[in-house]
């Protein structure tokens, strides 16, 4: 637990402990992990719960997500320093400021405007380099950047993967990461592009929110309040 709302180192080694007994070998990923204080990006009414492996909510039903999927996540894209990123769901900007730390150019794309404005904030007293924050439906991308050398999807997608990523994935073995699957549970999936070619790999089960966009869920599917009553 987070003593008197204050960041403990030993507080995140102990949760660094954890990521690396879930199977986190990368020690670049585990260093962005332990420089990146997480309870900068959790709501003052969870922070005592900030170094615990768990998702917690930041608003608009929307959660920052499980600290060890975030290092696995990263480990899996690999990434040396050099890539173009692309990001698509800011939510509380923690898995940003990772990716930021490992990668040369960084672009985050969030539907909530609330949440976007939250997570610059939460990521200005980090002195990290300069991240490109863009306010729309990430499930078409964002070509002015494009091609992507990664992509890396924090919300849950259904089975059919978003067309634009696909197209706006580098075809010198880009790499674009999502959880694909239904509402509940999804598939963590990495799909590498070589040239035309398509290959996936699956790295086991996992629980996001929903990726709601036109190439996602369609807002009356996940959020039924939106529902038209006839
Ligand atoms: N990496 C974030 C995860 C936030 S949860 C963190 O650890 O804090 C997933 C986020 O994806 C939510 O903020 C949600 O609003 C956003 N999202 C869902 N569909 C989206 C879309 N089509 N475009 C952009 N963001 C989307």
């Amino acid at each position: 637990m987070l003593r008197n709302g204050v960041d403990d180192a030993a507080q995140r080694e102990s949760l660094i402990e954890q990521i690396r007994a879930k199977g986190v070998r990368d020690e670049r990923v585990l260093d962005a992990i332990r420089q990146t204080p997480r309870h900068l990006f959790v709501p003052e009414s969870h922070r005592q719960y900030a170094y615990l492996d768990h998702a917690l909510p930041i608003g608009e039903g929307q959660t920052i997500s499980q600290p060890s999927l975030v290092a696995q996540m990263t480990q899996i894209l690999e990434l040396t320093g050099n890539e173009n990123v692309l990001e698509i769901g800011t939510g509380s900007g923690y898995q940003t400021a990772i990716l930021r730390r490992l990668s040369m150019r960084l672009t985050t794309i969030e539907r909530f405007p609330r949440l976007t404005l939250q997570a610059y904030r939460n990521l200005q007293s980090l002195n990290l380099p300069p991240i490109t924050f863009v306010m729309g439906d990430g499930t078409c991308g964002f070509p002015p950047y494009a091609p992507y050398d990664c992509i890396l999807v924090t919300a849950g997608a259904p089975p059919k993967i978003p067309q634009p990523l696909l197209d706006q994935l580098s075809p010198n073995g880009g790499k674009l990461l999502l959880p694909l699957g239904s509402r509940e549970y999804q598939l963590l999936t990495r799909v590498t592009k070589h040239g035309t070619r398509i290959r996936a790999k699956t790295f086991g089960e996992c629980m996001f929110v929903p990726l709601i966009g036109k190439y996602g869920w369609q807002p009356d599917e996940v959020e039924p309040w939106r529902r038209q009553s006839r």
